[in-house]
């Protein structure tokens, strides 16, 4: 299946720097976000360390390991990315503390594979409808979750920040992994949450529709809401469309934009 892809990243308008990396890999069906943490720009090294992990381990692609096989590589680079972390911090005291969320997506074929450690997420448009493909490792969604928090206060708690699970924090880590299948059509959205705590779901639902294919467009969209709603945060956007089988000419041409996309800044 030929994938659009196109990552943009802004430090938003509060921030001094941009803590957040990504990756846009569409030649290996590999994207990636993770949104850093830690004085000292400790958070750029975490988050920049997660992604060379994941493009280290998965850009050589899934090689036909079947479903088991993806499951269990997508786990590996994810402790890997924990591991170099960790021992970035023993190596450099300096660094203690730092972490990083990250999420992956990972296409093979015509199967999403989603990998998430904190904050991060992964939504799916399809049919002009979006989806929430992945559950926050953070305080407020273990609150709502326990129905102690209701989602609507949730967006607004002053806690919304804290995460509960993050590569950096522990030995070892525990990724929630889960599979869609991709249809022609779809968009996939990976973002920091810059994107989704200032901007709501369903205008973000909105900016995905209006924009069907065109994905540069959307994803400055994206960027811009999130910036003119306040801007508190970094804000990176990965977008991933499977291209319609009339459409390689167009694939071709993000895929090669797509792919000069770095890690952040
Ligand atoms: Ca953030």
């Amino acid at each position: 299946m030929k994938l659009h892809a196109i990552g943009r990243s802004d430090k938003g308008r509060i921030r001094p720097h941009n803590e957040d990396a990504h990756l846009v890999e569409p030649g290996h069906g590999l994207f990636a976000v993770a949104d850093g943490m830690g004085g000292h720009a400790a958070g750029e090294v975490a988050s920049r360390l997660a992604i060379e992990a994941v493009r280290d381990m998965l850009s050589t692609g899934a090689d036909g390991g079947g479903d088991e096989g993806v499951d269990a590589l997508l786990r590996r680079a994810i402790q890997e990315a924990n591991r170099r972390i960790a021992e970035t911090i023993r190596n450099k005291p300096e660094y203690y503390g730092m972490g990083t969320t990250l999420v992956i997506g990972l296409v093979e074929q015509d199967r999403l594979w989603i990998a998430h450690v904190g904050d991060s997420r992964a939504y799916l448009l399809r049919d002009g409808s979006m989806k929430l493909l992945t559950s926050d490792h953070s305080l407020v969604n273990e609150l709502v979750r326990l129905g102690i928090l209701s989602r609507e206060k949730a967006a607004s708690d002053p806690r919304r920040n804290v995460v509960t699970r993050a590569l950096g924090s522990g030995a070892s880590v525990v990724p929630d992994v889960s599979q869609e299948v991709l249809l022609p059509g779809d968009v996939l959205l990976l973002c920091s949450d810059g994107l989704n705590t200032m901007v709501p779901d369903p205008a973000i639902e909105s900016a995905l529709a209006s924009g069907g294919q065109d994905l540069e467009a959307t994803s400055a969209a994206l960027v811009d809401a999130a910036n003119e709603a306040g801007g508190e945060d970094n804000v990176t956007v990965v977008l991933v469309g499977p291209a319609a089988q009339d459409d390689e000419a167009a694939a071709r041409e993000s895929s090669s934009s797509g792919s000069s996309a770095t890690p952040g800044p």
